[in-house]
């Protein structure tokens, strides 16, 4: 094939066949397709667009350039939740045991989760295929990274689309999420598209379409997928941080989590239960999960799907049982009495990314302590010195910059803010 007439037909706007796309992408990945050829298409791509076919081809391309997951026959659905991503975002790791629990095989192959998981002592989450597919039949639920032989296209694929300003495309993006998805060959997937702004998406709309554009690719490919659209204004739950979302995430187990973690890790089992016809409504679905998780059997849950990744019980146990593990904790202090009126989610985020939680670069280490928690959330009322977060970080001087940035993300107003639904919509197509 001509793979420089098939760049310059994408140029131009026409369309690519499904299998010029399959044979583009079976050579890139064997290495016989230069990058500069590739980000000359992805830019191609970037304006003049792929149709839902040529979605589909390169998805399937993508999907099938390494393993794709075979389970063995077994009644429990296999099911998995992709979130966009943001700050405080830890549903993953409640949500696993509870799909356990709810008679799912839940798994959580996952990008985003995996350094709040490396908090834990011993927890391993990089694990071979047959490691995954055993600990998934067994335990009913694994959280890890990919492997390195799934959709190897896509990481070569998204490096080039990093370095050539071609990520913002719907369509690059969904073949990216959704191959990535198909490979581990689910019954059902539910979708968490955040908007705001810490979120991937900014804008509602743009959430919108991005959610539906997956939807019905996923569902087109075979696998049942629904999408809710989140609000990413705020952060999710009281805590963000690696190890501080660990520590959230069993609390909210324990049926002690945070409200808005609460509904986000029921409601995506809610939908997988209604997905997978284990549930008529998603009203009963609501009320079988919310018994589930009230009844501690996912936190028990819990302890074994770590302990089956090799964490140390013991260790784990104890450090929980820790207020904090970070040098320095202070509490960030209001000014004044009123309500809060805004915790503006993506300051939150960078100051926890520079207190070395989160990562500038690839390779920057990672301090799983630091971060932030007590987080006071919009429409909550303040009394003047009252606690707007506490700042876990290495040391005092950089907690004290720190609090200086963090007062910024937080406006106290006399009058109660209108309360804002944290799930907005519903796609089911
Ligand atoms: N997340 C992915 O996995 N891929 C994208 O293209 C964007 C976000």
């Amino acid at each position: 094939m001509n793979f420089l007439s098939l760049i310059e037909n994408k140029r131009e706007g026409k369309i690519l066949a499904p299998e010029q796309i399959r044979e583009f992408i079976r050579e890139f990945t064997a290495g016989k397709i230069p990058d500069y050829q590739m980000a000359a298409l992805l830019m191609a791509i970037y304006f003049r667009g792929l149709n839902t076919a040529e979605t589909t081809a390169l998805t399937l391309a993508m999907r099938d350039s390494g393993d794709v997951l075979k389970f063995p026959k077994d009644k429990r659905p296999l099911v998995d939740k992709h979130s966009t991503g943001g700050i405080g975002d830890k549903v993953s790791l409640p949500l696993a045991p509870l799909l356990a629990c709810l008679g799912f095989r839940g798994l959580g192959i996952t990008g985003g989760t995996l350094d709040k998981l490396d908090s834990i002592p011993g927890f391993q989450t990089l694990l071979p295929v047959k490691k995954i597919i055993a600990q998934v039949q067994q335990v009913g639920c694994v959280i890890c990274g990919q492997t390195d032989k799934m959709v190897p296209a896509d990481k070569k694929i998204y490096a080039l689309r990093d370095a050539s300003g071609t990520v913002p495309s719907i369509q690059l993006i969904t073949a990216s999420i959704l191959s990535k998805k198909l490979a581990e060959n689910l019954d059902a997937l539910i979708l968490d598209v955040k908007f705001g702004c810490a979120a991937f998406m900014q804008t509602k709309a743009n959430a919108r379409k991005l959610a539906k554009a997956m939807v019905a690719l996923g569902n087109q490919c075979g696998t049942n997928t629904r999408a809710i659209l989140t609000d990413m204004n705020r952060p999710l739950g009281r805590a963000a941080g690696n190890w501080l979302e660990v520590k959230e995430s069993v609390a909210c187990l324990e049926n002690k989590g945070p409200d808005d973690l609460q509904e986000l890790v029921i409601d995506s089992a809610a939908h997988l239960l209604v997905q997978t016809g284990k549930a008529k409504s998603l009203a009963v679905a609501r009320k079988l999960a919310e018994d589930c998780l009230n009844s501690g059997t996912p936190r028990a849950k819990w302890d074994e799907m770590i302990i089956a990744q090799g964490a140390d019980l013991n260790a784990f146990n104890q450090k929980l049982a820790l207020d904090f593990s970070a040098k320095a904790v202070v509490e960030v202090k209001t000014e004044k009495s009123g309500f809060v009126s805004k915790c503006d989610a993506r300051i939150i985020g960078e100051v926890i990314r520079d207190l070395g939680g989160g990562r500038l670069t690839k390779d920057s280490a990672i301090n799983f302590d630091v971060g932030v928690d007590q987080i006071a959330k919009p429409g909550e009322r303040m009394e003047k010195a009252g606690t707007l977060c506490r700042v876990h970080a290495a040391d005092s001087v950089q907690a004290k910059t720190a609090i200086a940035r963090l007062k910024i993300a937080f406006e106290i107003s006399p009058k109660r803010p209108a309360k804002t639904p944290l799930v907005v919509e519903i796609i089911l197509r």
